[in-house]
């Protein structure tokens, strides 16, 4: 049987009628832009982050951009953060005329290693911005212990993990500023672009809220460069229904996750699951596995033929990105990083995934182990 990779459909055509209703008030309203629903989202959004405050803006992307600008990160800083993750994690920090500086992650968890930030820190070293990748938190004890201790921000780049927690806290505003994205394929997907930053600390809030309006307070009165990044009232009023569910979503992640860790328990020679760090509790944004002995693009061939959807994140580590050349990494520069580009994959783990979808993943791996250990027998 066929299994998607994400069938996005199947988690919006339930709350169809709903989600037209709420996006019909909003254009029988006319205010699409600070309409009510956006209050509203921000509001729910602060109480599951368990944060003061929360701004939306344009996307997650933008959510740190602002987060940055607001904490004044500029030329001559330097920003430390995960060599494997998403782009945007660091193209927001180039953007500003900062450096990014990049750290290389724990080989269990996939996130930032707190002893290799603490390696990188230099007198020009402003902020430090772990990523809460593929929906589990990043070791926010030993991050924070160092930010406090150096006098460095914590930035958290939230945007896989609305939801999760770290010892019983939901991330967000653990550390200074959390940044969330409603893209499609997040936990909390949007019908479109959409982000969210929370914090605890009023004073940043009130100067991201006006960096998102062009720096204007009030209006045509600018005392800082600010950007036009706002959230759409419709993708607040869409969202509003949708985060309703995330518990529900996140429940059907993990069960998910935990017949896959079943399944494969007795398949290490050929992957590695993933790890479920002490205190954290994942979300499962992704369900990523190892591949070992080089043979990750066979399996995905191998997934492929059977149409079961599969996706490598991430194929390059940003370091050793095109874009980032100037600031001279080597391949081996952070070996861990680039092992795991060369040995992920992720597979179906989507709520909406049936049982016989799932059924017909395990099969597929499993047969994919068989094989390799029949091969060596021969
Ligand atoms: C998706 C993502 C972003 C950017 O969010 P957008 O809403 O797509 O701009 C940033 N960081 C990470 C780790 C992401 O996964």
């Amino acid at each position: 049987m066929p299994a998607p990779l994400l069938d996005i459909n199947r988690q919006n055509a339930p709350l169809r009628d709903e989600i037209l209703a709420a996006i019909t008030e909003v254009v029988d309203t006319g205010a699409f832009l600070k309409g009510p629903a956006c209050g509203r989202l921000e509001k729910a959004v602060a109480e599951c982050c368990d944060a003061e405050h929360a701004v939306g803006c344009a996307s997650g992307s933008d959510a740190i951009l602002v987060a940055l600008m607001a904490l004044g990160v500029g030329p001559g800083d330097e920003v430390i953060l995960p060599s494997f993750t998403f782009f945007a994690t660091a193209g927001c920090v180039s953007r500003l005329g900062a450096t990014p500086v990049f750290a290389d992650i724990l080989p269990d968890t996939f996130n930032i290693d707190p002893a290799d930030v603490e390696r990188r820190i230099t007198p020009a070293t402003k902020a430090i911005m772990p990523v809460h990748l593929f929906g589990q938190s990043a070791d926010m004890t030993a991050l924070a212990a160092i930010a406090t201790e150096h006098g460095l921000d914590l930035v958290e780049d939230a945007a896989q993990a609305i939801g999760a927690a770290y010892q019983g806290r939901p991330v967000g505003a653990i550390g200074r500023v959390g940044c969330i994205s409603f893209y499609p394929t997040k936990n909390l997907g949007g019908m479109g672009d959409g982000g969210m930053i929370t914090t605890d600390d009023g004073e940043l809030a009130e100067r991201m809220r006006v960096l998102c309006d062009h720096g204007q307070a009030p209006r045509y009165h600018h005392h800082l460069v600010g950007l036009n990044s706002r959230l759409d009232t419709i993708q607040a009023a869409a969202l509003g229904v949708k985060l309703e569910r995330l518990g529900d979503y996140a429940s059907a992640r993990s069960r998910h996750a935990a017949r896959y860790a079943e399944a494969f328990a007795g398949l290490g020679d050929t992957i590695t699951t993933p790890v479920v760090a002490e205190g954290c509790d994942s979300v499962w944004n992704q369900y990523t596995v190892r591949v070992h002995g080089g043979r990750r693009d066979e399996l995905q061939k191998e997934l492929a033929s059977k149409q079961i959807g599969s996706a490598i994140y991430y194929p390059i580590p940003l370091h050793l990105q095109a874009c980032f050349a100037e600031l001279g990494y080597k391949p081996g520069d952070l070996p861990e990083s680039e092992r795991a580009a060369e040995e992920v994959l992720s597979l179906p783990v989507f709520p909406e995934l049936a049982a016989e979808e799932q059924a017909s993943v395990i099969d597929a791996v499993q047969e994919f182990a068989a094989t390799k250990d029949a091969a060596r027998a021969a």
